[in-house]
């Protein structure tokens, strides 16, 4: 039986519960790609810092990364550092586990105002990630609007109404921290198109919103009044849905509250236009909505004549992430995933399955799911490739070595997973030094610097 050679384009958690469920088998050497020299995806780029015991996945991670047969390129761009046709010549097949970096547009008036922002821009920055590590995001507004009720929207909420002295120790950027300790945010308004009862954030995110020791969770108790076909669908809803409701029909019983921060929690409103003064949000306009069935049997908000302005001065826009293109690879814009029949590469829009590329993930599925979902996910696409082992092993693959003069002979300075534990250690002395779980590099060029800089080993 040959051992197959697969690469594997991103290091987040599809990439690597693919890895491991490859290697687990004495099934293919893999070599994974990332475009940073740092691994892990959004588990360093977009877990919250306070969340530091979700990030302790990359436990599991790291012991693939020891097993026989494992190599990381961080630093590697597929697209520029490493085309599609470089790959085909060196593997058998090529697994893309890219997630989903940009962001879906609301696509209202005014959403490029100065002060709208998306909370993909808003998350890397407090996470330190080098594609928004120069951002500035200077909180002097003391009304502000999230928009969206997923997951990520419950996590910019809590951010900003965090007391930052109750996160100062973990591993936030400490230029986030400092803007954080000088903002001036007091209420945050969180808005949702749909009912309650479709909320898309999980019970556990929604509870810990309802015990922040800074900031009361506010819900108008007519915002838990669940219209008919609302109340029909929640009978069959999963736990999470029904846990939503009860949580927070609870909470709405109790008011205002008494602490420094409001969010307020509203449901059933369309942002319709984000409002500007020169050049900078003033306001948002939001449309009322009410639940209609759609043919296809969901449940969708359906915009109504009556409208309420808001005067925010910043827009958080947290709508959904959304893949991009890569070069050479099929892509479905609507959806922005790697088109696929179940994890089997297809090209767009005719669904024909192209032999030797798989996908895993957010670039699969979407970007939706926790970490753990994305296991199951990873595992049936590397049980299809294992499948079609038998037409992968008729390729021709050049012995060892190839890949590493290729990426000499373009110059490309990439990361081992020994360099990127340097760097682990590195970053988490300096985090020592200033009492902080770690203190992040936030760029590329400092990151090489660094490892440059490392002793010889041995
Ligand atoms: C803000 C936020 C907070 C979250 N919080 C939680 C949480 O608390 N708990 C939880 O369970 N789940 C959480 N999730 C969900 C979880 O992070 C995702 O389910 C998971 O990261 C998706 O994994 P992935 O491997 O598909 O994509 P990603 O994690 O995005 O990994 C993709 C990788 O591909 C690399 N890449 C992209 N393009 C290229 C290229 N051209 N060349 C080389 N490499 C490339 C990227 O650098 C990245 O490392 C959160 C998600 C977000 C956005």
């Amino acid at each position: 039986m040959t051992i197959l050679n697969v690469a594997i384009i991103g290091s987040g958690p599809s990439g690597f519960f693919a890895a491991d469920g490859l290697l687990k088998q004495g099934a293919a050497r893999v070599d994974m790609f990332d475009r940073l020299p740092t691994p892990y995806g959004l588990v360093r780029g977009g877990v919250a810092p306070d969340h530091q015991k979700i990030k302790n996945v990359v436990k599991v991670f790291e012991k693939c990364a020891q097993l026989p047969g494992f190599r990381f390129f961080g630093n590697v761009n597929f697209g520029s550092d490493l085309v599609l046709s470089e790959l085909l010549s060196l593997y058998h097949a090529v697994i893309f586990a890219v997630g989903a970096k940009s962001d879906r547009k609301l696509g209202v008036p005014g959403e490029d105002l100065t002060g709208s922002d998306p909370a993909t821009a808003f998350v890397g920055w407090y996470n330190d990630h080098p594609d928004y590590s120069h951002y500035h995001f200077d909180l002097p507004q003391s009304k502000v609007a999230v928009i969206g009720v997923g997951n990520v929207a419950i996590d910019v909420t809590r951010v900003l109404a965090h007391d930052p002295d109750s996160i100062r120790e973990t591993d936030i950027a400490d230029y986030a921290l400092e803007a954080l300790r000088k903002s001036q945010v007091k209420e945050i308004h969180l808005i949702g198109r749909r009912s309650l009862a479709q909320a898309a954030f999980t019970d556990m995110e929604i509870r810990e919103l309802c015990h922040l020791p800074g900031a009361d969770l506010v819900i108008d108790p007519q915002d838990v009044e669940l219209d008919p076909l609302s109340l029909e669908d929640l009978e069959k809803a999963d736990p999470a849905h029904k846990n939503n409701v009860r949580i927070l029909t609870e909470q709405a019983k109790l008011g205002l509250g008494n602490k420094p921060k409001k969010i307020f929690l509203k449901f059933l409103r369309s942002p319709v236009e984000i409002l500007g003064r020169d050049g900078k949000v003033a306001g948002l306009k939001l449309c009322k909505n009410k639940i209609y069935r759609d043919v296809d049997g969901t449940l969708k908000p359906r915009a109504q004549s009556e409208f309420e302005v808001i005067n925010v001065e910043r827009v958080f826009r947290s709508v959904g992430y959304m893949g991009e293109p890569l070069p050479g690879v099929p892509f479905n814009p609507k959806t922005g995933t790697i088109p696929n029949a179940s994890g089997r590469v297809a090209d767009f829009p005719a669904g024909k399955v192209l032999p030797g590329l798989y996908v895993v993930g957010w670039a699969k599925r979407g970007p939706s799911g926790v970490i753990g979902t994305n296991k199951p996910d990873a595992l049936e696409t590397v049980e299809l490739l294992l499948q079609d082992r038998a037409d992968l092993e008729k390729k021709t693959i050049p012995a060892d070595g190839n890949l590493e003069s290729l990426l000499k002979s373009k110059n490309v300075r990439s990361v081992s997973f020994s360099d990127w534990q340097y760097l682990d250690q590195l970053e988490q002395e300096r985090g020592r030094q200033k009492g902080k779980v770690r203190e992040k590099y936030s760029d590329i060029a400092n990151m090489v610097a660094a490892l440059n800089k490392r002793p010889a080993l041995g």
